[in-house]
C-alpha cells in the first residue's frame, strides 16, 4: 500500500496516555489528522462508542475479516483480536489526511516488516509503577486484567528502541508538546 508517508503509527503500553494525548491532538487539528478506528472483538468499555473508539465485532466477524484479508495489519493482544482495516487507512491518505494508528507493539512491527511506510511513535511510561497507578485511577478494568497489561508492558517497552522517536509521557503537556512536534512540524 502506497502511504506517501502520511501515517503515524503510535504504540505504548496499556495505560500509558495515548488516548488521552491522541484525543487532544485530533481535537486540535481535525483538519489535518484523521484517527483510523480499529476493530475489536474486545468487549466496548463503559462511555466507548462503536465506530469512534472502535468497530466492536464478534471473534467470529473478526476471523472472517481475517481470512477476507480485510487487515493491514492485526493481532492478538491481551486476549483479544485488534485489527485496521485497509479500506479506511486507504480513505484517509486518498482525503488528504494524516491517518493515525494507535495500535500495539506486534502490529507496529509487522507493518515494519513489510515496509510500510510511516513515522513509528512510541509512547513510554516514565516508569512501571507510574502505568499501574494510571491504569487503577482509570477504572476501567479488573485488577487481574491490569496485572496482565503490566505483564505486557515490560515485553513492550524491549521494543521501543525499534521505533524511530520515543516520547516519554512523564508531564503532560510535554509529551503532548513532543508528539505535536513530530506529526505537525515534520519532527
Ligand atoms: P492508553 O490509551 O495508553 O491505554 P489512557 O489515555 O487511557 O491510556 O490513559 C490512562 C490514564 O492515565 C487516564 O486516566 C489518563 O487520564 C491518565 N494520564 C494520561 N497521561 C498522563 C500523564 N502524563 N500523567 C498522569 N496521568 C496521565
Ligand atoms: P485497549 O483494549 O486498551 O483499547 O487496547 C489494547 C491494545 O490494543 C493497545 O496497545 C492498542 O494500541 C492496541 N490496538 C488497538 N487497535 C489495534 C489494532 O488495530 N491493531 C493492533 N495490532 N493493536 C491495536
Amino acid at each position: 500500500m502506497s502511504t506517501n508517508g502520511e501515517l503515524i503509527i503510535i504504540s505504548g503500553p496499556s495505560g500509558v496516555g495515548k488516548s488521552t494525548l491522541l484525543k487532544k491532538l485530533l481535537e486540535k487539528y481535525n483538519d489535518k489528522l484523521c484517527f483510523s478506528v480499529s476493530y475489536t472483538s474486545r468487549k466496548s468499555r463503559v462511555g466507548e462508542v462503536h465506530g469512534v473508539d472502535y468497530h466492536f465485532v464478534s471473534q467470529e466477524e473478526f476471523k472472517k475479516g481475517i481470512e477476507q484479508n480485510v487487515f493491514i495489519e492485526w493481532a492478538l493482544v491481551h486476549d483479544n483480536y485488534y485489527g485496521t482495516s485497509k479500506h479506511h487507512i486507504e480513505e484517509i491518505i486518498n482525503c488528504g489526511k494524516i491517518c493515525i494508528l494507535d495500535i500495539d507493539v506486534q502490529g507496529a512491527m509487522n507493518l515494519m516488516n513489510n515496509n510500510v511506510k510511516a513515522k513509528y511513535v512510541f509512547i513510554a511510561p516514565p516508569s512501571i509503577e507510574s502505568l499501574k497507578e494510571r491504569l487503577l485511577k482509570r477504572s476501567t478494568d479488573s485488577l487481574a486484567v491490569i496485572e496482565k497489561r503490566i505483564k505486557n508492558a515490560e515485553k513492550e517497552l524491549s521494543l521501543k528502541d525499534r521505533y524511530q522517536y520515543i516520547v516519554v509521557n512523564d508531564n503532560f503537556d510535554n509529551a503532548f508538546n513532543q508528539l505535536e512536534n513530530i506529526i505537525i512540524r515534520g519532527g
